[in-house]
């Protein structure tokens, strides 16, 4: 298995403020990676670092094979991004403004017209930039990040400020792209979005990595409760239904570890035996929990996480 990126005790200090404290991150080719943290925690800083934009205050950082002495790697050329700063003419086309990105770029008018195709604006290229909806103004910004057909991606929060259509689109995109091969990081502060579109995920919480791992592994995968009377005799039920050790009880409910799609046949079977069901509710867990979850008993998180859909890293655009 190979890697596209890593970081190594990476760290970033402005003034007595440490953004970024000793990351190692690992990227392996061809995967989705999710960079998640709620606002503040230092997503931005460290991407910064890695496209040449900040420059570190320790560690290193390799990239798509680079040897980490050099910073900016000089393997930037091959790395596309979409971190900040508009970056298009609005009186000019979609078209007209990847056209003249792509002459800067030495990059065939051929490769304008496919990339458009790939983003799904091919319908809608000709219109004024101006006239874009922000989800087309983001995907046009990935378009400009896909010119040079980039090995590495690297998206600060592609979805941010979309509405669900916009991000269902940008995921399928982005889905799209790691099918033919490209390495995607992209960071994100809603774990719901991580877990729909990466393989895996880093978590970094006040500039510290809290956890890398396979997004299946990453837990918190929801529960349902349920109200019933009597609560014994459901427990009992559920019991053998879903297995002992996958119900928990409070005071008044009991907590299932189980799949959303069961709660129909959960309150059938409870129905069936006479129990009446009062309440069956399904709860996923946000960042914060994961977090606590993931770090119970060492300490290395304290304080609030954002909950979801809160957060804000501004401004579309690119660097390529
Ligand atoms: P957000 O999604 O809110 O942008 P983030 O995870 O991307 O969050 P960063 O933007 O990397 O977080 O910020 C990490 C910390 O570093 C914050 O406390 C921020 O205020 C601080 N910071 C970032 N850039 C600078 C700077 N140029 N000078 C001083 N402090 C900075």
């Amino acid at each position: 298995m190979t890697t596209a990126l890593t970081t190594s005790g990476l760290t970033k200090r402005y003034g007595s403020l440490v953004a970024v404290d000793g990351l190692d991150l690992h990227v392996r080719t061809g995967e989705v990676y999710g960079f998640l943290g709620p606002n503040g925690a230092g997503k931005t800083t460290t991407l910064r670092m890695l496209l040449g934009l900040v420059r570190p205050t320790a560690g290193s950082l390799s990239i798509l094979g680079d040897n980490g002495r050099a910073w900016p790697s000089p393997a930037l050329g091959r790395v596309g991004a979409l971190i900040e700063g508009p970056a298009f003419y609005p009186y000019l086309s979609g078209q007209e403004n990847l056209r003249a990105l792509a002459r800067r770029a030495r990059v065939s008018r051929e490769r304008v017209t496919e990339i458009l195709e790939l983003v799904d604006l091919d319908q809608r290229a000709k219109d004024r930039y101006a006239t874009y909806s922000l989800g087309m103004k983001q995907r046009l910004g990935l378009a400009a990040a896909l010119l040079k057909r980039p090995e590495l991606l690297v998206l600060d929060e592609p979805t941010n400020g979309l509405d669900p259509v916009g991000m269902a689109d940008m995921r399928r995109t982005i889905r799209r792209l790691a099918e033919d091969g490209c390495t995607v990081l992209l960071s994100s502060h809603l774990l719901t979005e991580v877990r729909l579109i990466c393989d895996r995920v880093g978590i970094i919480h006040r500039g510290r990595l809290v956890s890398e791992r396979p997004i299946g592994e990453l837990g918190g995968a929801g529960r349902l409760s349920v109200r019933a009377d009597p609560l014994e005799r459901a427990q009992d039920k559920l019991g053998r239904l879903v297995g002992p050790g996958a119900v928990r009880r409070s005071d008044a409910d009991l907590h299932l570890s189980v799949d959303a799609g069961m709660a129909p046949a959960i309150n059938r079977a409870l129905v069936a035996e006479g129990i009446a069901v009062s309440e069956l509710r399904w709860h996923q867990p946000d960042l914060e929990e994961v977090f606590l979850e993931l770090t119970e008993g060492n300490g290395a998180v304290q304080g609030n996480a954002a909950p979801e859909g809160n957060g804000n890293v501004g401004g579309n655009g690119h660097v390529s």
